[in-house]
């Protein structure tokens, strides 16, 4: 399920980061060791350009981080639960287990980020002027400062208006980039209505995308836009940017419509009542046999009486060895039920689906009052919503 490199954590967010961040971190270090710097400082020699690149771009991760940190923090803040950050291609993403609930904690989350990195951007551009060395002379051009500025001077530099240009990117009012959430929170605030608000954010995020593509083909093509520089790479660059954004706009708006079909659905309509348990002194060779062969149910719940005391699936019986099958009962290789994650049947499908994914499992058993009254699987939910038809075309 975790599709990169653990990092660590901090204050309890796991930090994990994609693979897809090996090729970036590539990419960074050559283009500015063995472009951006090199015509900055002609003096510099190559292994000293290239590994100032490198320290410059595990400082861009870095702040990359603290952005997302900041938008995990305030986020806990005000009740929200966050569990993971994950750094990739595009920066990062705090995992959100499920939308913010009132229109103050999205905007105050979404705003956090981008300020932290205007902040750190102004920061560290100031220090980097204060390490630059101008000696006597007062420098007259741009070319004079960078010449002015040591490697950590440099180092300080890029960094700070990479920063900047962080905070001036996710600013723009798209949905689901910063300013778009920004945009959603005070039209939500404004209108009450979440639906609409999150697809106006959404149609202005993909109006952006649009411009992004646009710019890139313009660029691609010899066009001079400030800021985003000319020719194909820059501009390929674009286009990809561009095409990521939309895709996130139309799937942010969709999980919206999708949350809001499930959430008035409750557990016990959708679930499977039709279930087999196994009693906890069943032996393991009698559960091979008798249930798990002729029938099609993966996991089982184990009872004693009518209570519900653990979940056996086929993992469980695979750590029993083959020859003591019939020396060992269900309840001695099931997960017990305190370290089950079930739901009650009158929770709704919505809060279902994000237990599931919270616990990267596919079926929770359904109890209550300690007794199973059915099976909830990540298939019933989908089967669900394919009755609904795709709710974002439904609407
Ligand atoms: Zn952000």
């Amino acid at each position: 399920m975790l599709n990169g490199l653990r990092l660590g954590r901090i204050a309890g967010i796991e930090i994990v980061a994609d693979w897809s961040l090996l090729v970036i971190f590539f990419l960074v270090t050559m283009s500015l060791g063995a472009g951006v710097f090199p015509a900055w400082h002609p003096d510099w020699s190559n292994a000293q350009s290239l590994v100032t690149a490198a320290f410059a771009a595990v400082l861009f991760f870095a702040s990359v981080l603290a952005h997302e940190l900041a938008h995990a923090l305030v986020g806990r803040a005000n009740g929200m639960g966050i569990s993971r950050i994950t750094l990739f291609v595009f920066g990062g993403i705090a995992q959100l287990e499920r939308e913010p609930d009132r229109w103050t904690t999205e905007l105050k989350m979404a705003i956090v980020g981008p300020l932290t990195s205007i902040v750190l951007g102004l920061t560290l551009l100031a220090l980097a002027v204060a390490t630059a060395e101008f000696g006597a002379r007062t420098p007259v051009s741009t070319a004079d400062i960078l010449a002015a500025m040591g490697p950590l001077a440099t180092l300080l530099f890029w960094v700070g208006q990479i920063n900047l240009m962080l905070a001036l990117f996710n600013l723009v009012p798209g949905f689901p980039l910063d300013g778009g959430r920004v945009l959603r929170a005070l039209l939500w605030g404004a209108t009450g209505n979440l639906r609409r608000a999150t697809r106006r954010a959404s149609q202005a995020g993909q109006l952006f995308s649009w411009v992004l593509v646009l710019a890139g083909f313009g660029i691609m093509l010899g066009l001079q836009v400030p800021l985003l520089g000319r020719g194909l790479l820059p501009g390929l660059w674009l286009v990809f940017i561009g095409w990521f954004l939309h895709n996130a706009a139309v799937m942010s708006y969709r999980q919206l419509l999708i949350q809001e079909a499930l959430e008035h659905v409750p557990v016990e309509r959708i679930m499977h009542a039709d279930f087999v348990s196994v009693p906890g002194a069943a032996t393991v060779a009698e559960l091979v046999e008798n249930y798990v062969i002729p029938g099609r149910q993966r996991t089982f719940p184990v009872v004693e009486g009518d209570r519900f005391i653990g979940l056996v699936g086929l993992e469980d019986i695979r750590k029993a060895p083959r020859g003591a099958w019939d020396r060992t009962t269900a309840r001695e290789v099931m997960t017990p039920a305190a370290a089950v994650s079930t739901v009650p049947p009158g929770e709704s499908a919505a809060e279902a689906m994000i237990a599931l994914g919270r616990r990267g499992v596919n079926q929770l058993p359904v109890v209550d009052k300690g007794r199973v009254r059915g099976l909830l699987s990540r298939e019933d939910i989908l089967r669900l919503l394919s009755i609904y038809g795709d709710p974002a075309l439904a609407s």
